[in-house]
């Protein structure tokens, strides 16, 4: 890490609830410690789809569009470590149940064959985002440092690892404490 510049932050939400943020936040007064150490660049507060270089990159979400794609790939880029930041990131988890089906079938039962907003059509048009045939997680598009899983991670286990990688210690994946890992 620099020591002459703050280390930058910076968080990504790409198909999930936005419950992993909230457990960000869940490390409680301790974020304003963090807030004095570093430089938080994007956050779905600020909408930066493009980030600077940064030093941290956390990822909420699964992949579920090509949109997602670049964002993640750009966040790639610009990273020094990037983690995965709860199961539908992880894993797919949420997102991924439409995995079961095909996209049309998904399509069908959202917009046709129940209720909608869209009188009973499926939306198109070039400002929406094309969806991927099947949701990814983040490891299965880009190169993924660490994976935190838990619906949502547990923010101890964020702590850890963001003050870890901030001291300029870098645990290996498989070192990180068996007790912060969440399996829900
Ligand atoms: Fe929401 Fe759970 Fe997915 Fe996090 S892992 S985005 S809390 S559904």
């Amino acid at each position: 890490m620099s020591t002459t510049t703050k280390p930058k932050i910076a968080t990504c939400w790409l198909g999930g609830c936005a419950g992993c943020h909230m457990s960000l936040l869940d490390i409680d007064e301790r974020i304003l410690d963090l807030a004095k150490l570093v430089e938080f660049t994007a956050s779905p507060i600020t909408d930066i789809k493009r980030p600077p270089a940064v030093d941290v990159a956390l990822i909420e979400g699964a992949v579920c569009n090509e949109e997602n794609v670049h964002v993640l790939k750009d966040f790639r880029e610009k990273a020094k470590f990037l983690i995965a930041l709860g199961d539908c990131a992880v894993f797919g988890n949420l997102p991924a149940m439409r995995n079961m089906f095909t996209l049309q079938e998904c399509l069908e039962e959202a917009y046709l064959d129940t209720v909608s907003t869209v009188n009973g059509r499926i939306p198109t048009g070039p400002d929406l985002p094309k969806l991927l045939p099947k949701v990814l997680p983040v490891p299965h598009v880009v190169k993924t440092d660490y994976c935190l899983p838990g619906c949502p991670p547990d923010a101890e286990a964020i702590w850890f690892l963001l003050t870890e990688l901030l001291a300029g210690r870098v645990p290996e994946p498989t070192r990180i404490p068996y007790q912060f890992f969440k399996f829900d």
